[in-house]
């Protein structure tokens, strides 16, 4: 980009502009989510140099939701390898939404690791001696891309806990089809804590921008994974980050990217930076309104798209 004034400019515009946009609705199937004010907007975009930008509510922790899954895939990956992941979950775009019953017939693995089947099945991949060391992994993971230690927002696990039904039937499924390890029952419920993991936009472009680091926080220094890793995950992250929607997404935006119901948006620009919004209001896809419309014009405007001739 073109220099710190004009990143800071375009997102004030971009948040000034975006915040009198219309339409989309707050997630409610997790009875906690409905309570998130519509109009809370927030815009940051962290650079590999470790300059921060932002503009509007960047200070306000939200749950990660399905935000948490390339970076809980990136993990995993660290960890096992990418032969043994693939023995567990796929790599092709679903065409269907985040909660789908997307399972191969022949496999029974799940489509994706960005979809919930496939993220819960890459959860319970997470070594760790019983559930709490697992998720204990996971945490401190999330709070290394973060570069600053997370927590968990408690009445929000507790909500999507009481109504989950639907993820613990995938989870059950893939126990049948031989996808899922161990226990549904456990595999689900860390799955849960990691959705309720929280953190605010400016934490999620710190995320992001590792990401687009090579897997090395910008902030911290910090090798959080090695490089091919974060490779990998940009990659699945540009195929089925933005699940029905992710075509449309490529085109329109030509970056890796990934959403969640609490209306959290993350986008990398490889070796440039990492980008994030946090706006509620969610479109048919699931996908926030104003994260999408930001992103786009930004896109547009610096020439962003990966597909583009430099
Ligand atoms: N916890 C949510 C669920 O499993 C995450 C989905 C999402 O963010 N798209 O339904």
């Amino acid at each position: 980009m073109e220099g710190i004034d004009v990143v800071s400019e375009a997102l004030a515009d971009l948040h000034r502009r975006l915040l009198a946009l219309d339409g989309g609705a707050v997630a409610d199937y997790i009875p906690q989510l409905a309570l998130a004010d519509p109009d809370c907007f927030g815009l940051a975009l962290v650079s590999l140099d470790g300059h921060r930008y932002r503009a509007g509510r960047c200070d306000e922790a939200f749950t990660l939701q399905s935000v948490t899954k390339p970076f809980v895939l990136a993990l995993a990956l660290a960890e096992l390898g990418a032969e043994e992941v693939g023995r567990t979950v796929g790599a092709e775009p679903s065409g269907e939404a985040f909660n789908a019953i997307s399972l191969d017939p022949v496999t029974g693995r799940p489509a994706n690791p960005m979809i919930n089947a496939g993220a819960i099945a890459v959860t319970a991949l997470v070594p760790g001696g019983d559930p709490a060391e697992r998720f204990a992994r996971i945490l401190d993971c999330l709070g290394r891309f973060a570069g600053r230690p997370l927590d968990v927002d408690e009445e929000v696990y507790r909500s999507e806990a009481e109504t989950g039904d639907r993820n613990r039937a995938l989870a059950h499924l893939m126990r049948g089809t031989g996808a899922l390890r161990g226990d549904p029952a456990e595999a689900v419920e860390t799955y849960f804590r990691q959705c309720a993991v929280r953190a605010t936009v400016a934490d999620l472009a710190v995320m992001a921008a590792t990401l687009a680091n090579g897997g090395v926080n910008p902030v911290t220094g910090e090798a959080v994974v090695p490089e091919p890793v974060a490779v990998a995950v940009l990659a699945v992250m540009a195929t089925c980050g933005m699940y029905d929607a992710a075509g449309e997404w490529m085109l329109r935006v030509g970056l890796p990217a990934k959403s969640g119901v609490s209306g959290g948006l993350v986008a990398v620009s490889p070796a440039r930076f990492g980008v994030a919004v946090h706006s509620p209001p969610l479109d048919s896809f699931g996908n926030p309104v104003r994260g999408v419309a930001a992103l786009r014009e930004l896109s547009e405007r610096f020439g962003l798209h990966l597909m583009r001739n430099p």
